[in-house]
């Protein structure tokens, strides 16, 4: 067991790899050339990168720190490898291992795919619906400009609790969908592409079956109507299924109305929802999202 705890410890301070600097920066060449084709100069992140508004910088930031994977390094050091210990140990103790009865291939990926973006939707309308969990992923709510990098903007510590979660279909099937890396690709593209400035509905695709830019862009939005909406990860079927479907339309402004975010930098956010998330934890009245 001090073995295996080391290994792990050795693999998290094991800070680059190659193949992760090409994962990342290749799904995000391609995005954002998409993006422009799509878009135009004008409207496309890459203006917006090279503008370097605050709220695009924290962004690209993160997305450099997940590339680089120091992401996970300061997300032990600011939960105290807490969440990676327990999950660690969860890990290590339960093994039911579902997925090996399933012997076609196709099925199996279907299963795994399934149970993966029905737990990321649960685990988000925990975020939204847990006063202080909401202190965390309000970090993600802060961007007040769409560019595609806004997909990396997530709390460290929200990162963190969310291993909580993720190591249950794990544990049950005893494998996930990230062991598949060319559908690990595809969805990683489709995250980066929902935070585009492309705002395009899909059509029917859109409305019954994938998340479309649009209706994460009903996600992103301040205005009161479309709070809530849309927690979809990959798949819309579960906000339809669960009555928190939103169409898309215009939407006048994004991020969280009356916030003191992208003032001061990427740190001192970083250091707003932390503390907000502590004080939401102590106080005895939670504050209000
Ligand atoms: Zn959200
Ligand atoms: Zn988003």
């Amino acid at each position: 067991m001090i073995d295996k705890i080391g290994r792990s410890i050795e693999k998290a301070l094991n800070i680059f790899s190659f193949e992760t600097f090409v994962f990342y920066f290749a799904i995000a060449f391609l995005s954002l050339l998409i993006e422009w084709m799509a878009v135009g100069w004008e409207k496309s992140s890459l203006k917006k990168l090279v503008a370097f508004k605050k709220t695009v910088r924290t962004d690209f930031i993160l997305f450099l720190l997940n590339a680089f994977k120091l992401y996970d390094l300061v997300t032990i050091v600011l939960s105290f490898g807490i969440c990676h210990f327990i999950t660690f140990l969860i890990h290590e103790t339960i093994h039911l291992d579902l997925i090996v009865e399933i012997k076609n291939y196709y099925a199996e990926l279907f299963i795994l795919f399934m149970v993966s973006d029905i737990k990321t939707y649960f685990a988000h309308y925990l975020l939204h619906r847990t006063p202080s969990l909401w202190q965390l992923h309000e970090f993600h709510h802060s961007a007040t400009e769409m560019c595609l990098f806004t997909r990396y903007r997530d709390h460290f510590v929200e990162r963190a609790l969310r291993r909580l979660l993720d190591i249950i279909p794990v544990v049950i099937l005893g494998s996930t969908i990230q062991t598949y890396l060319i559908i690990q690709i595809v969805l990683e593209a489709h995250k980066l592409l929902v935070h585009s400035n492309i705002k395009s509905d899909w059509g029917l695709l859109g409305k019954y079956l994938i998340v479309s830019p649009a209706a994460h862009m009903i996600h992103h939005s301040n205005q009161p109507e479309h709070y809530d909406k849309n927690f979809g990860n990959t798949l819309i079927i579960w906000d339809r299924l669960f009555g928190t479907y939103h169409a898309p339309e215009p939407v006048e402004e994004m991020g969280i109305p009356n916030n003191n975010y992208n003032k001061k930098g990427f740190v001192w956010d970083t250091l707003l929802s932390l503390k907000n998330f502590k004080n939401s934890l102590f106080s005895k009245k939670n504050p209000t999202n």
